[in-house]
């Protein structure tokens, strides 16, 4: 069977088009040209329909990349969202502060969040939820800990390479510093902490987590002015959601002493 030149001039446009696309980088679109060309055909889509059809391919496409993208950027150490969070299990949080925070509005205006709590009450995983909320709409989310964020900035600082780190920690719209108080802070340490909180301060928010009560930051810190002025700074435009609660990770154990309790006051009884 020969071609005849209609269909000729056919395949050699279809190619051509195929080609613009893989030029462009289209690649999806390149590699689905054919399906919803057929598509098209058998459907009798119109051509905005099919040209629709198409380019939704490469968007979706990309979208998925740029999540990815996002997420590995973040760091966030577990996939965890607002979902996992058993607000019944944590009577020490308050759900509406939190559902609030969720709608990310805190981000508009550049205010921070601070976690405070004993270890287990689910600060991490509030503030992992609420980072990933974050990356999902669209937004640049870092997360470290105090002490590897500290650890970070004494090496740029040694490599002479202070002001690209400094770039690097104003540069996400969300920034997540686990773990403040937990391990003490090298000797410089805290006046890096206080520099990114600064640099930072009224253009993009800080999610903070410690064990450290505001009123014990100055010991803490062993420097009360740094400690003094980080808080300034923090809590300017802040929520401090307090979590004074039962330890999530210790749930079981507190039930088993609890049992062992029971069967021994009832033996004893
Ligand atoms: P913190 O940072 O306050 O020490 P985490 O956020 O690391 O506590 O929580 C400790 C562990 O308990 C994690 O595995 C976390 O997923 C789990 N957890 C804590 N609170 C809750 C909760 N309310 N619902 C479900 N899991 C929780
Ligand atoms: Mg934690």
């Amino acid at each position: 069977m020969s071609t005849s030149p209609m269909q000729m001039s056919e395949a050699r446009r279809f190619q051509q088009l195929r080609g613009h696309l893989s030029y462009l980088k289209l690649n999806d679109a390149a590699e689905a040209l054919n399906r919803v060309l057929d598509q098209a055909r058998t459907e009798r889509m119109s051509l905005t329909a099919a040209l629709e059809r198409l380019l939704e391919i490469e968007v979706e496409a990309t979208e998925a990349r740029r999540l990815a993208a996002r997420l590995r950027f973040a760091c966030l150490p577990e996939p965890w969202t607002l979902n996992d969070f058993d607000f019944a299990a944590q009577p020490g949080v308050d759900e509406k502060l939190i559902r609030d925070l969720a709608t990310l509005r805190f981000l508009d205006d550049a205010s921070n969040v601070l976690f405070v709590g004993p270890p287990g009450v689910g600060k991490t995983m509030l503030s992992v939820a609420l980072g990933r909320a974050a990356v999902d709409a669209g937004h640049r989310v870092y997360f470290t800990t105090a002490a590897e964020l500290a650890a970070k900035c004494h090496k740029a600082a040694l490599e002479g390479r202070w002001k690209t780190c400094m770039r690097f920690c104003v540069g996400p719209k969300l920034l997540i510093i686990d773990e403040l108080g937990y391990l003490p802070l090298p000797e410089d340490g805290a006046s890096a902490l206080f520099q990114v909180i600064n640099q930072r301060y009224l253009k993009s928010s800080t999610i903070l987590t410690t064990n450290v009560g505001i009123a014990d930051w100055a010991g803490a810190f062993g420097d009360a002015t740094v400690a003094a002025a980080m808080l300034d700074r923090l809590l300017h435009r802040a929520a401090v959601a307090g979590i004074d609660g039962p330890s999530y990770r210790l749930r079981n154990h507190q039930t088993q002493a609890d049992t062992i309790r029971k069967g021994v006051n009832a033996r004893v009884s």
